[in-house]
């Protein structure tokens, strides 16, 4: 359909200012009026109240972000349009995966792409996705083919089992999309690390792609230390721990089956047990647990769950992630390593580095910070989207 020909949105007077600078999403706050009857996935001209042009997006009738905006510059939403983006988004990991010991990687992230709620990412030789965003629903048998033309995968698995779904009033779905189903495991190479990879039960996707450039970090600074990894999952960090020369490591998790999986990571990279331990816990009682024991690390990582899922859990997330920082630092060799982690958003890195500074004053010890970390590049900050900033580290040297 003619972008003329599109049903309008028209925005509140003095509503229009974060869209105008190129902000993605529309409340239905701001909305002023709906012309004519919208339905979820219908595409939509987005005026200001002067009855100028912001940008053409897609509706979604039960969330409270009502629009996403697809093309500012007004385009055509059309097959060659998704093409395009589609095709952007792989050109630019293109130097991530034309590497020979990087397999793995996420292909589109979603608003920094400019393609609202599609998460793709590539494992060897399948991708995993996520369609988030009600407005891509009618798309769905556009967009599949053209991932797999693009990235020539075997198959395309899907994961949109997650509660965001849930706000856009679609049910929850998983399962072969196209071409092969995947593997039960499927092995990837992370700059040399290799992981067993459980796309159809693992947590998010399968594996926290985000994390690769800072296992690196770990990895680079583990040389004879003896490091605890909590909310270890399948083991990553404690992967880069013991490949980086570290004397003992210990991973803590609640999950029994990531554990499981960590323990065939670790035989993958030709890691054997002897200097490496799992605990099947809670991270808040097993810190508990050392300080009664006596038991002190030189590195100590937390890499939790999101603690925070929007700005009205800030204040309780924010009292989880110092405790766990106070519970760390008193484990801590003095000089020893702090690496600490928040994947949630709405906590950002001004109040998490606070949060950790209460908590090593509540230690009573003196820390610097030696080292900021971020989510990987290929999971990108679009500057006007600041919403697609969220995984955060601090690494802390703790005296
Ligand atoms: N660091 C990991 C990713 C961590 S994801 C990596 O690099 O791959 C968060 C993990 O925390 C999950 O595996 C989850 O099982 C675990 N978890 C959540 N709450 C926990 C708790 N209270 N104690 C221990 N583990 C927990």
């Amino acid at each position: 359909m003619l972008n003329k020909n599109l049903q309008v949105i028209r925005l509140k007077k003095n509503r229009e200012a974060s869209v105008a600078r190129h902000h993605p999403w529309v409340f239905s706050g701001a909305i002023d009026q709906i012309v004519g009857d919208v339905k979820s996935g219908d595409f939509v001209r987005v005026l200001d109240n002067k009855n100028q042009l912001l940008g053409i997006g897609a509706y979604s009738e039960s969330s409270q972000i009502r629009v996403r905006i697809l093309s500012f510059a007004g385009e055509e939403i059309n097959t060659e349009f998704f093409a395009g983006r589609i095709e952007r988004a792989f050109i630019k990991r293109q130097h991530l995966l034309s590497q020979p010991n990087r397999t793995a990687c996420r292909l589109i992230y979603g608003e920094s792409d400019q393609l609202p709620g599609l998460i793709v990412d590539k494992y060897e030789g399948y991708l995993v996705c996520q369609f988030l965003f009600a407005g891509l629903e009618p798309w769905r048998s556009e967009i599949i083919p053209l991932l797999a033309k693009f990235s020539g995968c075997n198959g395309i698995y899907e994961r949109s089992d997650t509660t965001s779904r849930d706000k856009e009033g679609l049910t929850q779905t998983t399962g072969v999309l196209w071409g092969e189903a995947p593997p039960a495991l499927i092995r990837i190479n992370e700059n040399d690390m290799l992981f067993d990879v459980d796309v159809a039960t693992g947590q998010k996707t399968g594996f926290f792609l985000d994390q690769a450039e800072n296992r690196q970090y770990l990895r680079k600074h583990s040389a004879d230390q003896k490091v605890l990894n909590c909310f270890a999952y399948t083991g990553g960090f404690s992967v880069a721990a013991l490949l980086g020369g570290a004397t003992q490591v210990i991973s803590v998790d609640s999950s029994a089956p990531a554990l499981e999986l960590l323990q065939s990571n670790l035989n993958a990279n030709g890691l054997g047990a002897a200097n490496h331990s799992t605990v099947n816990g809670n991270v808040f009682q097993v810190l508990r647990d050392y300080q009664t024991s006596g038991e002190h690390f030189d590195i100590v990582v937390l890499d939790p769950p999101k603690f925070a899922e929007n700005k009205n859990q800030v204040n309780k997330a924010a009292r989880a992630y110092k405790d766990l920082a106070l519970q760390a630092c008193k484990v801590i060799n003095p000089g020893g390593l702090l690496v600490t982690f928040s994947c949630s958003g709405s906590i950002e890195m001004n109040l998490f580095q606070k949060i950790t500074s209460d908590a090593l004053l509540d230690a009573n010890r003196q820390g610097e910070i030696v080292h900021y970390l971020h989510q990987g590049e290929d999971h990108p900050i679009a500057l006007e989207f600041p919403e697609s900033q969220y995984l955060k580290g601090l690494a802390c040297r703790v005296n």
